[in-house]
């Protein structure tokens, strides 16, 4: 599933292959109409049909594109990966994909393709590139890379709520762009048993988990970087991570435990039992 690391790459491709360049026909397939939703796919196709991409952001896991109306007026493209999603450039020649649910043909003869097996994704047009105006953007709190992590604002946060620390940490108003890998990934770095509650975590926790989490977003757009970005649940796709659907495994770490897999809030969560044991933070 796509994180802050997939959509940064996101953001950074369609940045170099589309900035500039004007829409000259949109296409998409019938079967993927919810991901247009509230919008349509007509709608959709005549709002973009003509206009010029102007500039390619990311805010969390959100992908923020300004373009031009056919009038020179600012028109926004709001893009969610959902669970599958991914944005890949093609040739005009080129088959078309397995998955193409949204064709963007470039003026340069190139097409900008929407990938999605899954249909999780979201592709809706925001009238005057007006992004703040969606609750789902609105809500977001800092963005880990844009804004860095402030391990004062990052306990207020923990300290406020009776929830487990990795909980937390998937709610996009505490820090914008984490997810179920990354999470794991960092509670593991930094040795939390993720079933603590997050008021309970020292000062000197929560400054090693915020220094984790900015490690272990920054390794993973590090690993993602190239023209496809990749996904950990695709068939045959290899596991990076240490933790993350390692379940059954030998640590990596102390060699001794086996990661274990549990579930909270609905969403896994891995970790080791030993490393990660004791409310005390202790140091490699
Ligand atoms: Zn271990």
């Amino acid at each position: 599933m796509p994180e802050l690391p997939e959509v940064e790459i996101a953001a950074r491709n369609l940045r170099r292959w589309a900035e500039g360049r004007r829409i000259a026909r949109v296409a998409s397939d019938p079967r993927a109409a919810r991901i247009f939703r509230p919008g349509d796919r007509g709608g959709f196709a005549r709002a973009l049909a003509g206009s010029r991409i102007v500039k390619v952001d990311r805010r969390g896991k959100h992908l923020l594109v300004t373009l031009e109306d056919r009038r020179g007026l600012p028109l926004g493209l709001w893009s969610h990966l959902g669970m599958t999603g991914k944005w890949v450039l093609r040739e005009a020649s080129d088959a078309e994909p397995l998955h193409a649910r949204v064709r963007l043909d470039l003026d340069d003869g190139r097409a900008l393709l929407y990938l999605d097996p899954r249909l999780f994704g979201r592709q809706r047009v925001v009238p005057g590139a007006d992004f703040a105006s969606l609750p789902e953007v609105a809500a977001l709190g800092p963005d880990p890379v844009h804004d860095g992590i402030d391990p004062g604002r990052l306990a207020g946060r923990l300290r406020a709520t009776r929830r487990a620390v990795k909980v937390v940490l998937l709610d996009q108003a505490v820090l914008a762009g984490v997810g179920n890998i990354h999470a794991s990934e960092s509670l593991f770095a930094a040795r939390i048993d993720p079933r603590r509650r997050g008021a309970g975590l020292s000062t000197a926790e929560v400054r090693a988990l915020a220094r984790a989490i900015g490690a272990s977003l920054r390794r993973g757009i590090e690993m993602q970087d190239g023209p496809e970005i990749a996904y950990v649940e695709e068939p045959g796709a290899p596991n990076p991570f240490r933790v993350y659907a390692r379940d059954g495994e030998r640590c990596p770490r102390c060699r001794e435990a086996e990661i274990r897999r549990i579930v909270q809030a609905q969403r896994s969560t891995f970790f080791c039992p030993r490393c990660q044991a004791g409310g005390a933070a202790r140091r490699a």
